[in-house]
């Protein structure tokens, strides 16, 4: 086992979490980085604290959305058009699969 890995497996056992947020690894954000820049939870303040990368992705998606609303805009409106075709989509599918309609 390489060293990185050996440190990894050590770090995912949370050696590192302490009590005291002060004094632990993830400073009671709940999400620790290790030295070879993989996050781990922290197993006294992670509980129910959502992953730090997509907490960014969500934050950077609003910013992003922010500062383009016409592009915002029109990224709903695609995803809003998406979900009504495929909701016609299965409404005529049930239609024609459903023998006991009827008319
Ligand atoms: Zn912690």
């Amino acid at each position: 086992m390489s060293e990185y890995a050996q440190y990894y497996e050590a770090f995912c056992q949370g050696y590192w979490a302490n009590e005291n947020a002060d004094h632990c690894r993830c400073h009671g954000g709940g999400w620790a980085l290790s030295e070879v820049d993989t996050w781990h939870r922290c197993p006294i303040h992670g509980h129910g604290v959502p992953h730090p990368e997509d907490r960014d992705n969500e934050l950077a998606f609003e910013d992003w959305a922010k500062a383009n609303p016409a592009e915002h805009a029109l990224l709903l409106a695609e995803a809003e058009a998406t979900a009504q075709a495929r909701l016609v989509e299965v409404e005529a599918w049930a239609f024609r699969n459903d023998d006991d309609v009827p008319f």
